[in-house]
């Protein structure tokens, strides 16, 4: 039933979304052109521009955006609930302290004991969280029709990923764990600073080595539009190759493009969906936001805040773990936040630090989304393209949320957000000719 009811709004904002697309050509006529220019050098109405472009959206497809986008508030509650459920069940039944046991019967070489014991928890805590995991990303995905994947593709990709995470998570904790060992009054320190340099090293050999795993990276097709983007691209300073293009139909109907990587690995990417999708001027004014993370430096920036919260995580963890190692340590058959049997206690106290951090997080990066988009409104020009992008992104995210729930959920700027800034960057450009020339693609309201 629930399909059924998924399929019909389906079809409903297709719908909608075709007559969005079909009316702006209907509009183009030289007499509307003609006046709406002459009328736009005395005046240009933000929030009546802003308007229409939300009234663009069914009533059903907000609706419809509005459920997706406010049931991933209560994820997060779930996923703490989840991962603190699975760490209580380790602990608890001291299946932890039997698994630090049997790697201590296996060998005697204490980095190969951490080993041995992350591998069975990496494997142990992925097939718990199965269940739960199968639900919010896979099933939830299709109920709300945003997936591409087959139960067995999906299945297919977090096999991989376990892989991914095998190799990585277990050569990250032996070294913590090393670390750890060694400075025991500060190993908090020493281990957020391993994690830090971890995270450099995976965020740098990701681009080469992680994403093309899950998908195709190809450099874009030779086209009028790949000019422009390119020219975009040198007019910013940026290495005018760093354009790719990949293949995230494999996996979702979502629109998006990204940068990753850092040093020599650093890369914008636009995916499938978006070059499919979108009309040129959406991908410009896109491009020009992704273009913006990368001049203004966003990733090296966020590095900067990612570690503070790592330091601050590690402070958490070394309170929590001697508060809760002496009330239940023995219980559990710990040794000390250097026995490895202690891992799922790390686990749940980093859980509920980044539970209370979320909105911290998401401040931190809406805040560059901010500037992003800020900078891709001057590098593209494209404030309707921009807008019409925006209204495309409310398929997976609320359109209109109030001030505090956009303080706390959301690590973009909302859509009405985005769509106000840009038209407020229009009306200050309203009069600027490659601006007048545009105005064909916005919708009536928006002239
Ligand atoms: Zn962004």
């Amino acid at each position: 039933m629930k399909y059924v009811f998924a399929i019909l709004l389906m079809v409903v904002m297709t719908l909608g979304a075709t007559r969005a697309w079909a009316a702006p050509a209907a509009d183009t006529a030289p007499a509307v052109s003609a006046s709406t220019a002459a009328a736009s050098t005395t005046h240009f109405d933000v929030d009546a521009a802003t308007n229409a472009y939300m009234a663009e959206l069914s009533p059903q497809a907000r609706a419809k955006s509005d459920a997706y986008f406010e049931g991933g508030y209560w994820l997060i509650l779930w996923d703490l609930l989840v991962a603190l459920g699975v760490a209580w069940l380790l602990l608890g039944t001291r299946l932890s302290a039997r698994m630090r046991d049997f790697a201590e019967r296996i060998t005697r070489f204490r980095w190969l004991q951490t080993a041995i014991y992350a591998v069975q928890y990496i494997l142990l805590t992925s097939l718990l969280s199965l269940p739960w995991s199968i639900y919010e990303n896979f099933v939830r995905e299709h109920q709300y029709g945003l997936s591409n994947q087959n139960f067995g593709q999906w299945l297919g990709e977090q096999i991989t990923a376990l892989v991914v995470g095998l190799i990585l998570g277990t050569v990250a904790l032996v070294i913590i764990y090393a670390v750890i060992r060694k400075a025991t009054r500060t190993w908090w320190l020493w281990g957020a600073g391993v994690a830090i340099v971890f995270s450099i090293f995976v965020g740098t050999i990701a681009p080469v080595y992680i994403a093309p795993l899950f998908n195709t990276y190809k450099s874009l097709p030779a086209s009028p539009l790949k000019g422009q983007i390119l020219s975009m691209a040198r007019a910013n300073g940026i290495p005018a190759t760093d354009v790719y293009w990949f293949d995230a139909s494999r996996q979702s109907k979502r629109i998006s493009a990204n940068v990753s990587g850092m040093f020599g690995t650093t890369r914008i990417s636009l995916n499938d969906n978006l070059m499919n999708r979108s009309t040129p001027a959406e991908i410009k004014g896109v491009l020009g936001h992704e273009m913006g993370h990368y001049v203004l430096n966003h990733v090296y920036k966020g590095l900067a805040f990612f570690s503070i919260i790592i330091v601050l995580g590690f402070a958490f963890v070394r309170w929590g773990f001697a508060w809760t190692e002496r009330r239940w340590g023995t219980r559990w058959g710990i040794r000390g936040v250097g026995d490895v049997a202690g891992l799922p206690l790390i686990g749940a106290l980093f859980s509920i630090f980044m539970f209370f951090m979320t909105p911290v997080n998401n401040t931190l990066t809406r805040t560059t989304e901010a500037e992003a988009d800020a900078f891709g409104l001057n590098a593209a020009r494209q404030p309707d393209g921009f807008a019409r992008a925006a209204v495309q992104l409310s398929e997976y995210r609320k359109m209109r949320p109030g001030p505090i729930e956009e303080f706390v959920f959301y690590d973009h700027p909302s859509g009405w957000n985005r769509i106000h800034r840009a038209m407020i960057w229009k009306a200050e450009h309203v009069d600027d000719a490659d601006i007048r020339q545009e105005e064909s693609i916005a919708p009536a309201g928006a002239r």
